[in-house]
């Protein structure tokens, strides 16, 4: 599916939330797409911000596309890899303090600082993210440390929009408690269903690069 239809899914979705029209951004998560491709896709037709989940693989994609474009990271944090984090924007998945606090130490040699978004367990198979009773004090904490944290991200389970649901409204309700107003969440698949609960981040892959979009009925949810 082109950019511009994955645009206009989230524009329907706005609207369909009675949400003003640009209230969500839309991120593209390049992870696993070669260069050509991202310029062709994305780069090409505006500006969006671009999300990796590797930091060898941003540091790499980040020298290649130059400085313009503002970057993400969507993976989980390794001490010896947050190094390669440099050119990254917005890091959407702080799950753990001492995360908080390597990068408060790196960015002082970099001269500026990613801002944050902290990850939301939500039970399930799920590996990433802080248990929500843990979450305010881990906001207090990471403030602590200088950086700025902006918001909630979670990933809903697969599959289950019953689950997604709940999830999505769970977690806009601690955000907005927390007083954070961002809230990364909703995928291929359900990002429409995350923007009625008030997405200000969807986080698109595969619909974005695939060109088959019969292969995504779910993202028709919502
Ligand atoms: C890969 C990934 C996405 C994008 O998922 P798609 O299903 O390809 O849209 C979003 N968020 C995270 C954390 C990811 O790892």
């Amino acid at each position: 599916m082109s950019l511009t239809e994955v645009l206009e899914r989230l524009r329907a979705a706005e609207q369909q939330a009675g949400r003003p029209t640009g209230s969500v951004r839309l991120v593209a998560v390049s992870k696993g797409q070669p260069l050509e491709r991202i310029r062709e896709q994305v780069l090409a037709r505006g500006h969006f911000p671009l999300a990796e989940n590797r930091g060898q693989e941003l540091r790499d994609k980040a020298a290649q596309l130059g400085p313009e474009v503002e970057w993400h990271f969507i993976g989980p944090l390794q001490r010896n890899k947050i190094k390669y984090l440099r050119p990254v924007r917005l890091i959407h998945t702080i799950e753990t303090l001492w995360q908080a606090e390597a990068l408060a130490e790196a960015a002082h040699g970099w001269g500026h600082a990613p801002e944050l978004l902290l990850q939301r367990h939500n039970g399930e198979a799920q590996k990433h993210g802080s248990d929500p009773h843990e979450l305010p004090g881990l906001l207090r904490a990471v403030q602590d440390t200088g950086l700025t944290v902006r918001g909630l991200m979670t990933m809903a389970p697969y599959g289950d929009p019953q689950r997604a649901e709940q999830v999505f409204a769970d977690t806009a309700r601690q955000a907005h408690d927390l007083g954070l107003g961002e809230l990364s969440m909703g995928m291929s698949d359900d990002f429409p269903l995350a923007v009625q609960y008030g997405a200000t981040l969807v986080r698109v892959g595969r619909l974005l690069f695939e060109d088959d979009p019969a292969a995504h009925p779910g993202a028709l949810i919502g």
